[in-house]
Formats: C-alpha cells, sequence, structure tokens
C-alpha cells in the first residue's frame, strides 16, 4: 500500500474527499510532493505559516530549545523561559490592559479558556456570538458556531448561547446585564472574509462596556499581521477585554493564547484554584518557535508590505468569472457564482500548483491567504495561474 491508500485507511478521515496530496518538503511559500512536483502554497496552512514554512530563524529557535528542554510539568507550574521571553513579547505589542498570557494548545482551547474566565469573572452565564463565525470545534467553541448544520448533530451543547448578526446595530440589544462576554472574530474568516465597519465595532465595545460584559476578540486566524496591522483590532480603534490568538502564534508548531488584564485572569487562582488546566499548553518547543516567528514579522516589517501585496493581487485577479473580490489585506476570497465553479477553480489550481482552498461557511468562496513572506514574482506566477484556470472554465 502507498501512503495514500494507508492515510485513507488509518488515519481518521473528516471529509469523503480530502485534498491528499502527498507532500514531502514545504519551504517559504512552496511545497513539493511526493512526485516532485512544486506548488505555490496560497493558504499557508489556514493562516498559520505567516513567515513562510521552515524559516531559518524558526527552526533554530526550535533546535536551540530541543537542546535544553521538553515537556517538564503541567501549564503554570514551573517558570519556563520561552514562554515567559513570548508573553512579554506580546503584551509590549498590545495595549497595556492586555497584559496577562495564558497559552493553550489550540486556538479551540483559547475559545473554552476565555469563555470560562468570562462566566468566572462576571458570574454571568449569557454568551452572545454571531452568525458564520467559527471559534473550534470542542463542544464550548461549536457552541457558539455561527451555523446550525455544523452545530446540530452534537446538540445539547451550552444553553444560554444568542447568535447575533454580524454588523448589525440592532442586534446589539441582545447583549444585557446577563450576558458574560461576547465573542467575535474581528474580521470573520470562515464567513468568506466578511469585515464590520468600524463605527459598528465601537458601538459594540460601548455596549460591552455599559453592560459589564467582555468583549473577547478572537484573532487566531485574522491576526499576526495578516489583515495588513499587527491586530486586526487596530484598524477599528477598540480594545477587547479578552484577545484570542492560535495559528500564526506558534510559527507552525502548535500554540493558542488567550490574553487579557492580570486581575481579570487572576480569578482562575481562586474558587476554585487551577481555574484552567493543560499538560501541555504553552509547550516550550512551540513558545520558541512563535516567539521566532513573531520576531522575523517584525524585524523583516512583514505587515508593511501587506496592503501593497494585497492590490498585487486585486488588480491582477480581475476577470469576468470573478463576480467580487473579497480582502482585509492577506485575507481574500474570490467569490464565484456557484459552489460548482468554484470546485472547478479550486480543482484546476491544485493541478496547476496552486494551492487554493475552501471557507466553511462560503461554499463559493476561493480563499487566498498565504504567507506573508509570498514575493511580488511569486504573487504574479500563482496569479497567472489562476487567471489561466478561469479562462479555461
Ligand atoms: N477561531 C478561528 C477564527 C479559527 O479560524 C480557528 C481555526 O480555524 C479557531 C478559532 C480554532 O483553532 P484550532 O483549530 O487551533 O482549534
Amino acid at each position: 500500500m502507498n501512503q495514500r491508500e494507508l492515510f485513507l485507511k488509518h488515519v481518521a478521515q473528516t471529509s469523503p474527499a480530502p485534498l491528499a496530496l502527498e507532500i514531502v518538503k514545504a519551504e517559504g511559500c512552496n511545497m513539493w510532493d511526493a512526485k516532485g512536483k512544486e506548488y505555490i502554497d496560497l493558504i499557508a496552512g489556514i493562516s498559520v505559516c505567516n513567515v513562510g514554512h521552515r524559516h531559518p530563524k524558526v527552526l533554530a529557535a526550535i533546535q536551540q530549545q530541543l537542546d535544553k528542554y521538553m515537556h517538564l510539568i503541567v501549564y503554570g507550574e514551573f517558570v519556563e523561559t520561552p514562554q515567559v521571553q513570548y508573553a512579554k513579547l506580546l503584551t509590549d505589542h498590545l495595549p497595556a490592559s492586555l497584559n496577562s498570557v495564558y497559552f493553550t494548545n489550540s486556538g479551540a482551547e483559547a475559545t473554552e479558556g476565555a469563555m470560562k474566565l468570562a462566566k468566572r469573572v462576571t458570574n454571568r452565564a449569557e454568551i452572545v456570538a454571531f452568525k458564520n463565525s467559527y471559534h473550534g470545534s470542542t463542544q464550548g467553541a461549536l457552541s457558539i458556531m455561527g451555523d446550525e448544520y455544523w452545530r446540530n448533530a452534537f446538540r445539547p451543547l451550552l444553553p444560554a448561547v444568542h447568535h447575533a448578526n454580524y454588523n448589525s446595530f440592532e442586534d446589539l440589544s441582545l447583549i444585557t446585564t446577563k450576558t458574560a462576554c461576547v465573542i467575535a472574530e474581528t474580521i470573520q474568516a470562515e464567513a468568506g472574509v466578511n469585515a464590520p465597519t468600524k463605527e459598528w465595532m465601537q458601538v459594540l465595545r460601548q455596549r460591552c462596556t455599559e453592560t459589564g460584559t467582555l468583549l473577547i476578540l478572537d484573532e487566531i486566524q485574522c491576526g499576526f499581521g495578516r489583515n495588513g496591522t499587527l491586530w486586526a483590532f487596530e484598524q477599528f480603534d477598540v480594545v477587547p477585554d479578552v484577545l484570542l490568538l492560535g495559528k500564526a502564534l506558534g510559527g507552525g508548531m502548535p500554540l493558542g493564547a488567550f490574553i487579557a488584564n492580570r486581575e481579570l485572569m487572576w480569578k482562575f487562582t481562586e474558587n476554585p484554584v487551577l481555574g484552567h488546566i493543560s499538560t501541555f499548553g504553552g509547550h516550550p518547543v512551540c513558545c520558541a518557535a512563535g516567539m521566532a516567528a513573531m520576531q522575523v514579522l517584525l524585524e523583516e516589517k512583514l505587515v508593511d508590505a501587506v496592503f501593497e501585496k494585497e492590490q498585487l493581487f486585486r488588480s491582477l485577479l480581475q476577470h469576468p468569472k470573478v463576480e467580487a473580490i473579497r480582502s482585509r489585506g492577506l485575507m481574500m476570497t474570490l467569490v464565484f457564482d456557484s459552489f460548482e465553479t468554484n470546485k472547478k477553480v479550486i480543482d484546476a489550481c491544485i493541478a496547476n500548483s496552486v494551492i487554493t482552498d475552501w471557507f466553511l461557511f462560503a461554499a463559493n468562496c476561493l480563499r487566498i491567504a498565504p504567507p506573508l513572506t509570498i514575493t511580488k514574482e511569486e504573487i504574479k506566477k500563482a496569479c497567472s495561474v489562476i487567471v489561466r484556470c478561469l479562462d479555461e472554465l
């Protein structure tokens, strides 16, 4: 049996039609399959590899940490330098109120931790989330996911969750003095790149403050420069009470975080003590890798180049078959007339060595979210392939 057959036989499947590419190497913006075919990666592991695959500084940081220690003890007991240093770097680049970092294993665990924190801090149970939002696949995160199709088979889920329309002023009335937290992606990703207006985001912030509700912004996908500023919330002139990070946070290694004020986080130390427990959360090798990736992002000024690269993509992808291009920095989508057209384009792109992908809640939208390190030459090459695929539809 070859690797692909073994994959289908022994690795648990989540889709009847996985892409099932057998990638044997990845570097920068490229991947190679088992037959030596080279691909341009336009999805960066779903917004994970913001500094590209196997950045040499990330590899060096991993190697250095491996030479010292790997796992030592459950989260929060020992002073582990990679965690300490990374928490310091993150908080140095965040508003002063976001000064305490809880490192987790994944984005979903960050969501869970933040929801628990909100209940603990406010002594309230209600949660307001938004339609077409995605915050992870565990049961708490699933409860707030914004689409009944994905939730329904797993009921009962968390009670007292209200799903509001994103960007609707009217629906903000669902936020009351009974609401523990509102959780929103700053830019909705899986909805097919859906950004709110600045005004709405500010009224949302105000409503949370007025009702004593914690505002949790999920930047697991849109953070780390992808939208053209280090944090997406900067573009709205608001500061959340809790920030969720994941994906690019680990520089290609598994890592998530929820970040809040130290006074709020302190609630996890009492009644009960150990309010959130995680064996591997903030794994030292992952923190070392993530910190190196963030330093690369800052030193190479990758964020500054995002808007220019976005414009280059937009100018090269104008085509009569594309109904619209929605983008916020290097989080982009091509909107087609149907799922069928989208499938043809995605399949043709992969056959022609460009990797693009779907969104969860937008079947007619093609995802483009490359490493932020992508060069103008690589953008031109990838776009010429996409346009050729569109011409041949
Ligand atoms: N939040 C957002 C916006 C995401 O896009 C994702 C993953 O796609 C998550 C949360 C969950 O992260 P993870 O898959 O690491 O649990």
